[in-house]
């Protein structure tokens, strides 16, 4: 027996893709900024805040908008469709993808 294939995808346009799966977010980089929130579409993130004692309160990162007081989770990983769009937004490179099989 051999591996199990990897899960394809298909453009309409008939070209095969492999789709990156969401597999791990590294919470402690993530500075909460909701952006992959935002553009995800499958709900498969959810955005918690940290325990007071994790808070930076003298927040010199220099990002305007962004705040460490919270931080996001894979909180439905079964439904990602491995689009990869939350990735290309977040600015601190959270993420990690990856192919799986479809047996996975
Ligand atoms: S790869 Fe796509 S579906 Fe999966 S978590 Fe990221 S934005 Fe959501
Ligand atoms: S885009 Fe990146 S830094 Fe911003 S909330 Fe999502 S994982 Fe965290």
């Amino acid at each position: 027996m051999g591996a199990e294939p990897n899960i394809t995808g298909i453009t309409r346009g008939g070209t095969a893709w492999i789709p990156q799966f969401a597999v791990a977010l590294d919470e402690g980089k993530c500075i909460g900024c909701g952006r992959c929130y935002k553009v995800c579409p499958r709900d498969v993130l959810t955005i918690v805040q940290r325990a007071v004692d994790d808070v930076d309160f003298d927040d010199d990162d220099d990002d305007d908008d962004d705040s460490d007081n919270s931080f996001m989770t894979l909180t439905n990983p079964m439904d990602c469709i491995g689009c990869e769009a939350c990735s290309r937004v977040c600015p601190k490179a959270c993420f990690t993808h990856e192919a799986l099989p479809v047996a996975a």
